[in-house]
């Protein structure tokens, strides 16, 4: 997938002083090379054994669904604060400054017990964790993280217990 390296852009001290943010709006642009990388993410095992998906706020929503609707699998919405209504199981977990919560809907998780996790980026690992803490909490097995792209030096897949795959490495 070196054409994907090629697409995505780097923009240095975004949105802080010190990151590089890793941007994949000209992939999502790219009709062939979006479709293309969908199609090899969903062939991997762990979809089909899988009874949903849970993609995170905001941009796992966007490979999330598109894999969802590949491997015709259910999908559930890890969301930012205050997003969704009926009842919730939350959980706080620490960003490189300060704190942010996520909720999934228990009613959503609650026929299901095995799960495979997408987001776009694997970093620290923190936003993935708090995902498989409040699966966890609730008994349920998780199968996989898949992600688009992986920065190694933060060692994210190190700070989780599930196997990780990543599409591109830096
Ligand atoms: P982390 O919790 O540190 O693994 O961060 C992962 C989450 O933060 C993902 O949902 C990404 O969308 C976002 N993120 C973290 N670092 C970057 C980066 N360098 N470029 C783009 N998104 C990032």
């Amino acid at each position: 997938m070196e054409k994907l390296k090629k697409i995505i852009r780097d923009y240095p001290d975004f949105p802080k002083k010190g990151i590089i943010f890793k941007d994949i709006s000209p992939l999502l642009a790219d009709a062939d090379l979006f479709s293309e990388l969908i199609d090899k993410v969903a062939n991997y095992s762990f979809f089909k054994d899988a009874d949903a998906i849970i993609a995170i706020d905001a941009r796992g929503f966007i490979f999330g669904s598109a894999i969802a609707k590949t491997v015709k699998k259910p999908l559930i919405l890890a969301r930012k604060k205050n997003k969704l209504p009926g009842k919730l199981i939350e959980k706080t977990y620490g960003l490189e400054y300060g704190e942010d919560v996520l909720s999934i809907q228990d009613s959503a998780i609650t026929p299901f017990n095995k799960f495979v996790i997408v987001d776009d980026l694997l970093a620290t690992g923190g936003t993935a964790k708090c995902v498989i803490d409040i699966l966890s909490k609730k008994e349920k097995k998780i199968l996989a993280l898949s992600v688009i792209i992986e920065l190694t030096s933060l060692k994210g897949a190190q700070n989780i217990n599930i196997p990780t795959y990543s599409e591109i490495k830096y």
